[in-house]
């Protein structure tokens, strides 16, 4: 199928783009590698009249690493992130989830803000931005304000983006000293949409006690999910104990629906048995660090 005719605005700078989706804010649609969009237009799932391409706005594209974390604009493509070693440094989970992210190609044009914005809960970064607590900055010809993650996602493929608000950066914190992250996801084929996936981030103490386990999930709610399960470490081990109980309270929590790729039932046993791999493979990194004194 073919899109229903757009109008077609490429504006050459931030302020321009504002101006016109202001203008336009009810009927248009932001642009930006493409990548979701295209495939909606194309089938008729979306059909706005007009769309506004950011891909002139150099100046969103960019990634700026301090000790507080990682930076980056609307226009970053993911495979920017993926290979920019400070970025990856200051926060490991970037690369570690974005090299799940659909193939090469793909992460050459589509944008992480993107991503993140469009808000499908089988996507990989809106659930490392949920589990790292991180924020997105929004501007409008009005103003410009910031949304914790805990905030943006409203619902299936839906935030709290007002009409005529461009996301126009991304700030990820940095990995603490101490902590460890691990992203697991399991997909019937390499670069599809994972049936499940599960991020964690573990803290340990000087001496080497669990202090906080968190998790993140894909493919399994309606909106990117995180759970505190450091009730289940309470002792401060990674047991065999431990992780199974933490595992059976994943499997417990997620939500998921079954499809035309895997039932509710197999979904909920792999949120289960990622939730423990991750969790291991977390405190595995977090004393490397510790030892090593690397990322
Ligand atoms: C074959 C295929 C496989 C894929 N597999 C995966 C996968 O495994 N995991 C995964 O996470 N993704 C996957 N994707 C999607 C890919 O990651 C996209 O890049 C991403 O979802 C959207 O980024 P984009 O820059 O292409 O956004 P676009 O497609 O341009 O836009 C997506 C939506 O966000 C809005 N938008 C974009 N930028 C902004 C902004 N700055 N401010 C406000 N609104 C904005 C647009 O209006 C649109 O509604 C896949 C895509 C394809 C084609």
């Amino acid at each position: 199928m073919k899109p229903a005719p757009f109008a077609y605005l490429r504006p050459e700078c931030l302020q321009d783009a504002l101006e016109a989706y202001a203008d336009h804010a009810d009927d248009a649609k932001i642009l930006a590698g493409g990548q979701s969009l295209i495939p909606l237009l194309s089938m008729r799932l979306a059909a706005p009249t007009m769309l506004i391409d950011i891909n002139r706005l150099t100046e969103l594209s960019y990634v700026h690493t301090d000790a507080s974390g990682v930076r980056f604009g609307a226009l970053t493509r993911h495979a920017q992130i993926e290979h920019d070693k400070r970025a990856n440094r200051a926060q490991p989970l970037l690369r570690k989830a974005l090299r799940s992210v659909a193939h090469p190609t793909i992460r050459n044009r589509g944008t992480t803000v993107g991503s993140i914005v469009h808000a499908d809960a089988a996507a990989e970064m809106p659930a490392v931005l949920r589990l790292l607590e991180g924020s997105v900055t929004l501007r409008s010809h009005e103003g410009s304000r910031e949304v914790g993650a805990e905030d943006l996602f409203v619902g299936p493929l839906e935030t709290s983006l007002a009409a005529g608000e461009i996301a126009t950066e991304i700030f990820m914190p940095a990995l603490p000293a101490g902590a460890g992250v691990a992203f697991e996801e399991i997909s019937r084929r390499r670069g599809d949409y994972a049936l499940c996936g599960a991020a964690a981030i573990v803290q340990t103490d000087p001496g080497g006690a669990v202090t906080s386990v968190k998790t993140g999930y894909l493919s399994v709610s309606e909106t990117p999910l995180v759970l505190d399960l450091s009730d289940a470490f309470d002792d401060g081990e990674l047991s065999q104990t431990n992780l199974t109980g933490a595992g059976e309270l994943a499997s417990a929590a997620v939500q998921p629906e079954t499809d035309i790729h895997a039932t509710a039932d197999y979904r909920r046993q792999l949120a289960g048995v990622l939730t423990k791999q991750v969790i291991e493979q977390a405190h595995n990194h977090a004393s490397a660090r510790t030892i090593g004194g690397s990322q």
